[in-house]
C-alpha cells in the first residue's frame, strides 16, 4: 500500500507537468513571488524566467545579505555594501518587480492583493491585485518579543538593514551625549549601559562587534568613557549559542568573560521601561534592574500577520508557522508554495508508515524478512525518505547493502532474517537523523534553488540531470527537499571566530575567521557587492571604523 502510496507521492511532485507539456497552450503560466530575502531571489536566480509570466512583489526592493548586518550595526561593513538592487538582479531576467506590500492572498481566486509602501503622499495608498497560476511565499518573517511589555516601544531589532543603520546612529549618539560636560557619573554609566537580549548566533555576534567597536575605536576617540561602558548579554536558555556544538558555547562563554562582557544566563526578560530592564533568573527567582542607553532584542522570529490570515484561510489556524509538504507545496492549497523563514516542511518519518513498509516487503507473509526483501524495499523507497540517504552518508555505509548489515546486527546475536521489530528498531535509527530544518539563510537559499529547479524542469517537460535526480516513469517524479547543512560560523570578535562543519569539525580561532572572510565574500550575491564588502573589510583594517553619525 504505502510502497505504491509513496510512489504516487512521489509522482504528485511533479509540479506543473500536466498543462505545460500541452503544446497548444502556450500561454505562459503566472508566478508572482512575494519577497526578496533570501528565499525568493534564489528562487528568481535559478528560474527560467522565459518559461513564465514572473512577477516579484516586496516592499524592499532590494536584497539584503544578512549575515553582514551585525557588521553593519557598528561601521564595519557599510550598509551599501550589503544590499543589492532587485532591478540589477532582473535586468538581464525577463521578469517584472512592484515595489508594494502583499497585504492579503486570495487562494480562492488565485490572486494576492498588494499595497505601495512609497511614503509620498497619496490620500489613499494605491492598491492592486495580482492573478497567479503558482504563488511563491518566501515572506520571512519578524521579529518575536513574545509579548513582553515595552519591547516594541524601547527595544532595537536586528533584522533589516534601517534597524542596522538605526542601531549605528544610535551607539554613535550615545557616545557623544555621554562626552557632554555636567553630566552626572551616574547618568553616564546607565547611557554606556548597553544590553542584547538573546544568545543566539545574531546576539552573539552583535555583542562581539560591539565590544571591538568599543575597544578597538571608540576608547581611543572617547578616552574618558574608558570604564562606564558595560555590554550585558541576556540569554533565557542555559548557554549561549545552544544550538552549536558545546566546545564553541564554552570558548564563547570564556572568551565573554575575558572581555568583559557580562552574560546573564537563564534569564528571562520580564518588562522593559523608560529607564531600564527587568529580568528574572530563573535558578533563584531573584528580579534584577538593569538600567541602559540602548537595548537589542534578537530572540527568535514570528510569524508575519498576512501569513496568519492566510493560514486561517486554508485550514492551518492551529499551527505556529505555515506547513508545506517535502515538494515545498502549501498543505491545503493547491499551486501555493513557501520557503525559508515563513514555512517549515513538515518531513514524514519511516516509522509512520513501517507496518505497511513491512507487509508489502513481505512477499510471502511469513512475518520476516529476507536480506533481498529489504535491500529492494529500501531502495524502492529512498527517493521518498530522503534521511536513507543522509543516514548512509552520515554513517559512510555503502549503500542499502551497508544498511541491512546494521540492521541484521540490531538485536542480541546477529541473524539472517529480519522481524518486524528489528527492521523497526534499524529504521528509527535512521529518522533520528531528521531534523527540523533552522530557520537560515542556508535553508532558505537551497529550497529556492530546488523549487526553482523543479519549476523549470516540468515546464520545459524535459527530464532533469544533476541535483533534483528526477526519476522518469511515464512521468516526472521529484526527489522531497532535502536540506544539507554546509556548516555555520559565529564570529566572536577580535578577530576570531568558531565554525561547526559537516562531520563534527569544529574549529576556533584567528584561521577560522579568515575562513569567515573568504566564506561570506564568495557567498554575496554579485561582483558589486563581494567588491564594495572586500573594500569595506581593507578599509576597516587600515583606518579603523567611522565614528560620525
Ligand atoms: P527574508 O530573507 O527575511 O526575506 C523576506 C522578504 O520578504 C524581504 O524581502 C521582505 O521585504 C519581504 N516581505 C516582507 N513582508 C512582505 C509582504 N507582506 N509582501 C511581500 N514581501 C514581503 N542565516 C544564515 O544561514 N547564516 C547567517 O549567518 C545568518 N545571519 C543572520 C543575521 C541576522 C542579523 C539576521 C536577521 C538573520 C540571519 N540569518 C542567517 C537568517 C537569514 O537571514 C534568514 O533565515 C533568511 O533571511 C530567510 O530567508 P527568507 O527568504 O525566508 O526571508
Ligand atoms: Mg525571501
Ligand atoms: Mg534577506
Ligand atoms: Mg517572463
Ligand atoms: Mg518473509
Amino acid at each position: 500500500v504505502v510502497l505504491a502510496d509513496a510512489g504516487q507521492e512521489v509522482g504528485s511532485g511533479t509540479l506543473l507537468a500536466a498543462d505545460s507539456q500541452d503544446p497548444l497552450q502556450k500561454k505562459k503560466k503566472k508566478i508572482v513571488i512575494l519577497g526578496t530575502g533570501w528565499g525568493g531571489i534564489s528562487f528568481l536566480k535559478t528560474l527560467d524566467c522565459k518559461l513564465f509570466d514572473v512577477q516579484i512583489v516586496s516592499p524592499r526592493n532590494y536584497f539584503v545579505f544578512t549575515p553582514l548586518l551585525p557588521s553593519v550595526t557598528v561601521g564595519t561593513v557599510e550598509a551599501r555594501s550589503v544590499t543589492e538592487p532587485i532591478r540589477r538582479i532582473i535586468r538581464k531576467k525577463d521578469a517584472e518587480f512592484h515595489e508594494a506590500e502583499c497585504i492579503k492572498i486570495d487562494p480562492e481566486n488565485k490572486q494576492v492583493i498588494c499595497k505601495d509602501v512609497s511614503e509620498l503622499d497619496f490620500e489613499r495608498k494605491p492598491e492592486f491585485a495580482l492573478d497567479y497560476d503558482y504563488l511563491v511565499i518566501a515572506v520571512g518573517a519578524t521579529s518575536n518579543t513574545f509579548g513582553t511589555k515595552g519591547v516594541d516601544e524601547y527595544c532595537h531589532f536586528l533584522k533589516d538593514v534601517e534597524d542596522a543603520e538605526k542601531i549605528r546612529e544610535q551607539v554613535v549618539d550615545i557616545f557623544e551625549t555621554a562626552s557632554l560636560p555636567h553630566l552626572s557619573p551616574e547618568v553616564r554609566r546607565n547611557l554606556l549601559s548597553f544590553v542584547v537580549v538573546g544568545g543566539g548566533p545574531t546576539g552573539v555576534e552583535f555583542s562581539a562587534e560591539l565590544h571591538d567597536l568599543v575597544h578597538e575605536d571608540l576608547l581611543c576617540l572617547y578616552p574618558h568613557l574608558k570604564d562606564n561602558v558595560t555590554i550585558t548579554l541576556v540569554q533565557s536558555g542555559d548557554h549561549i549559542l545552544n544550538t552549536f556544538d558545546k566546545r564553541i558555547s564554552q570558548f564563547a562563554e570564556k572568551k565573554f568573560q575575558r572581555d568583559g562582557v557580562h552574560v546573564k544566563i537563564g534569564c528571562r526578560v520580564l518588562e522593559v521601561t523608560n529607564k531600564h530592564i527587568r529580568f528574572k533568573s530563573k535558578d533563584t527567582g531573584q528580579l534584577v534592574d538593569v538600567p541602559y542607553g540602548m537595548i537589542v532584542w534578537s530572540t527568535g522570529i514570528r510569524t508575519r500577520p498576512v501569513i496568519t490570515d492566510f493560514m486561517k484561510q486554508i485550514r492551518q489556524e492551529n499551527r505556529r508557522v505555515l506547513a508545506t509538504d517535502e515538494w515545498l507545496r502549501v498543505k491545503n492549497c493547491e499551486g501555493v508554495y513557501a520557503l525559508g523563514d515563513c514555512a517549515s516542511v513538515e518531513q514524514r518519518k519511516i516509522v509512520e508508515d513501517i507496518a505497511d513498509l513491512f507487509k508489502v516487503a513481505d512477499k510471502d507473509n511469513d512475518g520476516y524478512l529476507t536480506a533481498a526483501e529489504f535491500v529492494s524495499t529500501m531502495e524502492g523507497v529512498r527517493v521518498r525518505y530522503p534521511q536513507i540517504d543522509l543516514y548512509m552518508n552520515h554513517n559512510h555505509l555503502k549503500g542499502v547493502i551497508g544498511l541491512l548489515d546494521e540492521a541484521m546486527n540490531a538485536g542480541d546475536q546477529g541473524t539472517t532474517k529480519l522481524d518486524l521489530e528489528h527492521f523497526s528498531a534499524a529504521i528509527s535509527k535512521v529518522d533520528s537523523l531528521m531534523k527540523c530544518m533552522p530557520a537560515t539563510a542556508q535553508v532558505a537559499a537551497q529550497q529556492g534553488t530546488y523549487l526553482a529547479h523543479s519549476f523549470n524542469h516540468s515546464a520545459q517537460g524535459k527530464p532533469a540531470e544533476g541535483p533534483l535526480r528526477i526519476r522518469e516513469q511515464g512521468h516526472h517524479r521529484f526527489h522531497p527537499f532535502c536540506y544539507k547543512h554546509l556548516g555555520s560560523f559565529a564570529p566572536l570578535g577580535g578577530e576570531t571566530a568558531a565554525a561547526e562543519l559537516p562531520g563534527d569539525w569544529v574549529s576556533i580561532g584567528r584561521s577560522t575567521m579568515w575562513l569567515w572572510y573568504s566564506v561570506y565574500a564568495s557567498k554575496q550575491v554579485s561582483w558589486r557587492t563581494r567588491a564594495l564588502v572586500m573594500f569595506d573589510w581593507t578599509k576597516r583594517f587600515i583606518f579603523g571604523r567611522d565614528s560620525s553619525r
